[in-house]
């Protein structure tokens, strides 16, 4: 892929990271996109997630986003994308650094290593992650979500994964049918219409929809509660669940979905000559005006 400049990254603090009273807190910190995922940023989420893991002051994490959005997805237009070129960090996964490989190779091993890998390394962490999210939450937005433990949503709050409109079913992290019921789940990927906070409380994506204002002082509360919990304890009991999701198929699905999301990839580099189907965020945006 050759259909970009240089990024220009606006911040070189993409994520922010603190601990207080025994909770580490990441905050996604490019509110003035949104929060969408560069490269940058998911090596900075990885980097706090990894200090949080080895933190004895922190007992659990929470994972918020700064300004209005949680999180608005990838990053597909701003001045700071960077999908074709080398990671910002060292590689944490060890096939070939993805810039400048030819063909399906490129988007297969950064998607490979910055999105299934990443988020699966996230999941696994042995600490308890509360995530706060506030606006949007769409596509790699969810993925952000979903790896944590619970989810508190303000009442302003909506989800969405609408890429079934660049010809790609689903994001890299295929948890949709886990997420929700599939029958419901079907509906949310093939229409891609926002679910708001409350229908998401309903089906039980969401732990807690409280007002805008009172969302961080939920979720420190929540976090207190479980950074106080036996640690290896809680470890354990996360460790319980993920298993138990892994054992009825979540892994394997994911792991074969993501076949099928890097072929939609390489379908539509073949037809209209880019990955994304051609779209991008504003192409989106009105693709969802109809
Ligand atoms: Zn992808």
């Amino acid at each position: 892929m050759t259909d970009q400049q240089a990024p220009v990254y606006e911040t070189d603090q993409p994520v922010l990271y603190a601990v207080a009273d025994g909770v580490a807190r990441i905050t996604l910190n490019r509110p003035a996109f949104g929060n969408a995922q560069n490269g940058q940023m998911t090596y900075a989420i990885d980097d706090a997630f990894r200090r949080a893991a080895a933190d004895d002051a922190a007992g659990a994490i929470i994972l918020a986003g700064a300004g209005k959005h949680f999180c608005g997805g990838h990053d597909i237009g701003t001045p700071g994308r960077d999908v074709t070129v080398s990671a910002p960090g060292e590689r944490r996964f060890l096939w070939p650094d993805h810039a400048g490989k030819p063909g399906a190779e490129q988007a297969y091993a950064r998607e490979q290593e910055i999105y299934l890998e990443m988020c699966r390394r996230w999941r696994s962490l042995p600490k308890p992650v509360v995530a706060a999210v506030q606006g949007a939450c769409i596509a790699g937005g969810l993925m952000l979500a979903w790896v944590c433990d619970l989810i508190v949503a303000s009442e302003d709050a909506f989800f969405s994964d609408p890429v079934l409109r660049m010809g790609v079913p689903g994001v890299e992290y295929f948890a949709h049918a886990f997420e929700m019921h599939p029958r419901v789940a079907r509906e949310f990927l093939f229409l891609g219409d926002r679910m708001p906070a409350e229908r998401a409380y309903q089906l039980g994506m969401v732990n807690r929809v409280v007002p805008r204002e009172g969302l961080a002082a939920e979720v420190d509360m929540i976090a207190a509660r479980l950074a106080a919990l036996p640690r290896f304890g809680v470890a354990l009991a996360k460790q319980a669940f993920n298993l138990t999701e892994d054992l009825g198929g979540k892994r394997g699905a994911m792991e074969a979905v993501f076949g099928l999301h890097h072929l939609a990839h390489a379908h539509n580099s073949l037809t209209v000559g880019h990955g994304n189907g051609g779209l991008d965020a504003k192409a989106m945006a009105a693709q969802a005006r109809g």
